[in-house]
């Protein structure tokens, strides 16, 4: 067989294995693993390098408008070119879908913008509202599209979709074998915590921190599963930020309940201290949930080593230092009238990298699952994740050794500025790969715009996954055959 390319003498590393070896490559995929392959039309040096999956980014917010109008700072050529520099080969961002919106056209909107795209792409599509159209229409003729995952919110009043709307969603997703991603925090906790600091008249950006409790989230999350079990459907929580909220998913996952979750850098490096900046440099951390304080740090690490979590995701919500982006609604504003959202795309693995596997706290292997494998096998990206025979050839070769210090121009973003400025990581991502064509090599870039490509990806297999079956809903109990979803 002609190989096009031969990644020799590196550690090639799985969600499960590590060994030393080559990695052939023919027509963009991974043909053959062995311990020596010879030729190659194209020979790279892997030498002390560690081979591995290119990354799967599955939070990011790329040329996406919020509720009120604002759109991030990346497009989808910025976005995927950060993302690449940080060792991704692919990403899932949002295709979101704003109150009276149709389906259809939002995806139309989105295909035309991932056009530009440098690495390939799915979307979860988010909905804000569960009308009948909506849940018996649109959302099966998207699930048949390939769009495997949604996302809804139980707070903003402009997205939260109400736990009836929520279990409908639910229902719907799990019928076609879709899986629902929540972000989860109590809306009217929140909405009252910012009454009582507005009459009290805290409204520095410190204080935005304060005014979404963790009790707030640990509720939410403690709710949405429940819903979840209720109907036995798949639910991924993402960015959690508390204790309280991983533990609750620690347990019900040993229950087996079909519970997916997520956290973010920024809740593992940062704390609400970073809010403390003077004058208006607070709201460069303001994000939600909001950062926490440093036992939450050391309890979310605890709860990454115990695999609590199945994904490490950027949450990428690029708002520039300026009037496109936080300060959209004017200087001096309340802390809740500033754009919310941490850049964070490029940052993702080396920090992980940094903290995780250079530190000791989590061995190559749970590195490689909390990047790419786990991600693909949740969301569906059945070539993806991982380094066998039959694979898109989705590889980022990393040197485990050098280290360097975060500046904003090594995040390739549209950001005026890095939450990261100048923390010290060991170990980058030197050669980036998607489907067999190398995007970036010695910090450069060599892709060309448009070279990503939309993935349609397959429904979920849940056979084997029992989940938990409510004793009211049962088909075999009571009168549940007549409503089972
Ligand atoms: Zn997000």
């Amino acid at each position: 067989m002609q190989l096009d390319t031969v990644i020799h003498d590196g550690a090639i590393i799985t969600a499960g294995e590590c060994f030393r070896g080559d990695v052939g490559i023919a027509d963009g995929r991974i043909v053959m693993v062995a311990e020596r392959i010879p030729g190659g039309g194209r020979r790279i040096d892997a030498g002390g390098r560690l081979v591995m999956p290119g990354g799967i980014e599955t939070h990011a917010h790329i040329e996406q408008e919020n509720a009120s109008g604002i759109l991030s700072a990346d497009d989808y050529l910025s976005g995927s070119v950060s993302a690449a520099f940080g060792g991704n080969s692919c990403f899932i961002p949002f295709a979101v879908q704003h109150r009276g919106e149709a389906i259809g056209a939002v995806l139309a909107k989105y295909e035309r913008r991932a056009l530009r795209s440098v690495i390939d792409y799915s979307w979860h599509l988010t909905v804000s509202e569960a009308t009948e159209r909506i849940v018996t229409e649109d959302l099966p003729r998207a699930f048949a599209r390939g769009i495997a995952s949604l996302k809804v919110f139980t707070t903003y009043d402009q997205m939260n979709i109400g736990d009836g709307g929520m279990l409908d969603i639910l229902t719907v997703a799990k019928a076609h074998g879709a899986v629902t991603m929540v972000h989860a925090e109590n809306a009217d906790m929140v909405k009252w915590m910012n009454r009582r600091l507005a009459a009290a008249g805290l409204t520095a950006p410190r204080y935005q921190a304060i005014s979404r409790p963790e009790l707030a989230e640990e509720e939410a999350i403690h709710r949405v599963i429940a819903l979840a079990k209720l109907v036995n459907a798949s639910l991924f929580i993402v960015h959690v930020s508390t204790a309280g909220g991983a533990t609750l998913v620690q347990r019900e996952k040993l229950g087996g309940a079909r519970i997916f979750a997520e956290t973010c850098p920024q809740y593992l490096s940062l704390t609400r201290q970073n809010l403390d900046l003077p004058g208006e440099e607070g709201a460069k951390y303001i994000c939600s949930p909001p950062l926490r304080d440093a036992a939450t740090q050391a309890a979310l690490w605890r709860h990454v080593q115990a695999r609590t979590f199945d994904c490490i995701s950027s949450d990428h919500a690029p708002s520039r230092f300026d009037e496109t982006g936080k300060f959209a609604n004017g200087r001096d504003v309340p802390f809740s009238r500033i754009a919310g959202g941490l850049p964070g795309i490029a940052f993702r693995l080396p920090y992980l990298f940094s903290e995780g596997v250079a530190r000791g706290r989590i061995t190559p292997q749970q590195f490689v699952a909390l990047s790419a494998t786990n991600a693909a096998r949740i969301f569906r990206l059945k070539a993806k994740g991982s380094i066998a025979p039959g694979m898109d050839a989705d590889i980022a070769i990393w040197n485990p050794e050098v280290a360097r210090r975060v500046t904003l121009a090594d995040q390739h973003d549209n950001m005026d500025y890095t939450p990261y400025e100048g923390m010290e990581l060991t170990g980058r991502p030197e050669i980036v790969m998607t489907r067999g064509e190398i995007i970036v090599a010695a910090d450069r870039l060599v892709a060309r715009e448009g070279q990503g490509r939309p993935i349609a990806r397959s429904i979920m297999d849940l056979a084997g996954r029992p989940g938990h079956l409510a004793k009211e809903l049962d088909p075999n109990q009571n009168f549940g055959a007549a409503i089972a979803p």
